[in-house]
């Protein structure tokens, strides 16, 4: 059988709508997209604002908490790099109104996951240099 290299999955590091949420990853900061005009957040990021057609954006820390709005339990890695880590959770999480962001769930079985249930961001770096973003139950 043959052995091959595995690489780390890489996020969209270097698309520049998205370069200051994964900087910030990097710093251990949970960066949202804000538009200037109406300060409705944005995700994913895009050029123009979908309330106010604006087109003029800052980024602000969020609070790194939120709350699951909906979960999968991968019983077979989608890449090799998450082949060891099966049957692991994904988590999509409301942090702001209009920005849910996509993540593992780490320190959890997946029988215990709840719809609401309140999480923490944590920043995993990976092989590779990048940082993803996941998350974990929040400590009552
Ligand atoms: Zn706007």
């Amino acid at each position: 059988m043959a052995t091959r290299e595995i690489q780390p999955l890489k996020p969209h590091l270097n698309d520049p709508l998205f370069h200051p949420f994964w900087e910030g990853a990097q710093a251990q900061k949970l960066m949202l997209r804000q538009c200037n005009n109406c300060k409705a957040y944005q995700w994913p990021p895009r050029p123009m604002c979908a309330n106010c057609s604006g087109c003029s954006f800052s980024w602000v820390e969020g609070d790194g908490e939120g709350r699951v709005y909906t979960y999968v339990v991968a019983h077979r890695a989608f890449h090799p790099s998450f082949e060891d880590r099966v049957p692991y959770i994904l988590v999509v999480v409301d942090v702001a109104p209009g920005v849910r962001i996509l993540g593992n769930l780490l320190g959890t079985p997946p029988e215990k996951v709840k719809i609401g249930m309140p999480v923490s961001v944590e920043f995993v770096k990976q092989l590779g240099g990048s940082t993803l973003v996941c998350w974990r139950p929040k400590s009552e």
